[in-house]
């Protein structure tokens, strides 16, 4: 065996435990910053781009939940009033309980789809459809 062929066999052994990894979703620590009477969340976009969902539907969710008022600024997010990171984060987890974890498998290969006027999270794991709410 050459030592092309040694390497590339332990890269296939250990292919599926990378994948295992990959598929358990962290959630980056929200890092908040209170300003003049608003909340900035400084990696809102970090964020969306590790659940892989639009930040004007994250924020969306989080305004209404908190009902305040959000908006979006570069990279954060900005609510009005001021919030607890700990507030953030329980938002942060509802969110991803309802629109990117699977309710079937558990992963967060979803995809937020229409069906005939309603929203469902569909999955490319599984190919479990489950009903999402509207924001
Ligand atoms: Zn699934």
């Amino acid at each position: 065996m050459t030592e092309y062929e040694e390497l590339l066999e332990n890269y296939h052994e250990n292919k599926p435990e990378d994948i295992d990894k990959s598929e358990r979703l962290e959630i980056p620590e929200p890092r908040i910053n209170i300003q003049g009477g608003k909340t900035y969340i400084k990696n809102f976009k970090k964020i969306t781009k590790t659940l892989r969902r639009e930040p004007k539907h994250l924020l969306k969710f989080i305004s209404k939940e908190l009902a305040t008022a959000g908006n979006l600024e570069g990279s954060q997010a900005s609510l009005k009033g001021k919030f607890k990171k700990r507030q953030v984060k329980k938002k942060l987890s509802q969110y991803v309980k309802e629109y990117v974890i699977c309710d079937e498998c558990g992963k967060a290969d979803t995809k937020l789809t229409k069906f005939k006027g309603e929203q469902y999270k569909r999955c490319e794991a599984c190919g479990a459809r489950s009903p999402a709410k509207q924001i």
